[in-house]
């Protein structure tokens, strides 16, 4: 199934649900001109030094999409298929996202265009701090802390701030999020953003009255955010009938216990402490291999989205039979797609939402590292739920009260607060 399906550009496609929400909230001028564009867009060379002595020059950008509420925060993506609208979308996505959970940053995002499982741990590393060389004249604590996202984890991030520090001549942890925790990373960051999608689902479940153990979840992805989400709904009582990666998917009526497919998947690892492995989740037994694909079109009442971009599109929305959806991956229901479930009465939890348990964490990570403290792992999940709990209820509610969907109600929200921010800062911000 392609991932560029009924949309020519990404970007196009994410401004357009921005000028429906402009329209319905009646937003000012000057904040619909500046949310129209990213306020940076840096495209960089990454030079890697192979193990065969060769040299390889890979794309990378970065781009700060927004900073009126804060520095830019967002994620660094190590996948083929990286490309400028794909990260200044993502970029985008971010600003929205930090705003409708009332966190005090911009949206950012970077990415590399390669495909990480071919080079060696090494390669990696060498990867990992060119591409930090390449963007630090704009990173920094007040400025754009970059965070792990889709190939990137906390071994990564481990060199990349080790990389940061060598060039600040200091050490700068607030610089970057997602660390390991030898190195300032907070407790509870590896499964924070499957944890908060799990509070999303829950507390979407409890105001429908429906009870964990009756509700059954198909899941795309089985990746960092996925496999948390899943061990953790799992432990909740939800009944996992589908999971899958990009190599393949799994199918059990009863229900799938994430652990030992996590712990077959990662068991022939091939880079010692990292995520990447060569198997699938199709190498589990006690499970029925199915077509990856078609785990989207299963009769479950979740479909969990959690692998990349445009997995539901005009082609197939049509056939997705889950009685909701939840996003935990970015931008996983194209608009077109997501028009339809909306005319059909399917609900759909959003990314926007339900996907900001990482940079939840990320920013309890910054917080830490700027005032040298050390929370407990308990404490920071406490701090995630009420979080959460606080800004999905007024979520909720708008929904309700407007009678909209979650995803408009969550950027209603999130557009509202950027753009009251915008306003005032004054009429000649950055003018003169
Ligand atoms: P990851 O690289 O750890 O996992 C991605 C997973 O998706 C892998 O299991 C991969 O095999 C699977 N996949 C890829 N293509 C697929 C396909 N066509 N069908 C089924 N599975 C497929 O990445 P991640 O960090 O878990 O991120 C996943 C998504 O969640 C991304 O959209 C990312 O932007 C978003 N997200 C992640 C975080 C985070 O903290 N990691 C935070 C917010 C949002």
């Amino acid at each position: 199934m392609s991932r560029q399906k009924d949309h020519a550009n990404l970007f196009d496609d994410a401004r357009s649900r921005l000028r429906e929400v402009f329209d319905a909230i009646n937003v000012h001028g000057d904040a619909r001109e500046r949310l129209m564009q990213p306020n940076l867009a840096m495209q960089v060379s990454v030079p890697v030094r192979m193990d065969d002595g060769s040299l390889r020059v890979l794309p990378g950008w970065r781009v700060q999409y927004d900073n009126t509420l804060g520095p830019a925060k967002g994620g660094i993506r190590f996948h083929p298929d990286v490309n400028q609208d794909e990260v200044t979308t993502l970029s985008l996505w971010m600003a929205v996202k930090c705003a409708v959970v009332d966190l005090p940053y911009g949206g950012g995002k970077g990415g590399v265009k390669v495909d990480p499982k071919q080079l060696s741990k090494l390669e990696l590393e060498r990867l990992a701090r060119g591409y930090v060389r390449a963007i630090a004249d704009i990173m920094g604590p007040d400025r754009d802390i970059p965070a792990p996202d889709v190939n990137t984890n906390p071994t990564i991030m481990g060199w990349m701030a080790d990389e940061f520090d060598h060039l600040a001549r200091g050490k700068v942890p607030a610089a970057i999020t997602g660390k390991p925790p030898a190195l300032g990373g907070s407790l509870g960051r590896v499964a924070a953003t499957g944890r908060g999608a799990l509070h999303v689902l829950d507390m979407w479940a409890s105001r429908e009255q429906r009870r964990p153990e009756e509700t059954t979840l198909a899941i795309q992805g089985f990746g960092n955010a996925a496999y948390h989400f899943a061990r953790l709904a799992h432990e909740r009582g939800y009944r996992i009938v589908a999971v899958s990666d990009s190599k393949g998917a799994i199918y059990s009526r009863e229900g799938l216990d994430p652990d030992p497919i996590m712990e077959q998947k990662t068991q022939n690892q091939r880079l010692h402490d990292m995520v990447y492995c060569d198997d699938s989740v199709c190498i589990a037994e006690d499970a029925e291999p199915i077509e990856r694909d078609d785990l989207l079109t299963l009769k479950a009442d979740v479909l969990v989205l959690a692998a990349l971009e445009n997995q539901v599109h005009a082609d197939n929305v049509d056939q997705i039979k889950a009685g909701a959806l939840l996003e935990i991956a970015n931008g996983p229901v194209t608009s077109r797609a997501d028009e339809r479930l909306e005319e059909r009465g399917v609900p759909v939890l959003p990314d926007v939402l339900a996907n900001t348990g990482g940079v939840i964490v990320s920013y309890y990570e910054w917080v830490q590292n700027r005032s040298g403290e050390r929370w407990s792992e308990e404490d920071i999940n406490q701090r995630l739920a009420e979080r959460l709990k606080r800004e999905s209820e007024l979520v909720f509610e708008r929904a309700e009260r407007e009678e909209i969907s979650y995803r408009k109600a969550a950027y209603r929200q999130g557009i509202e607060r950027i753009a009251d921010a915008i306003q005032r800062r004054g009429n000649c911000q950055d003018s003169d």
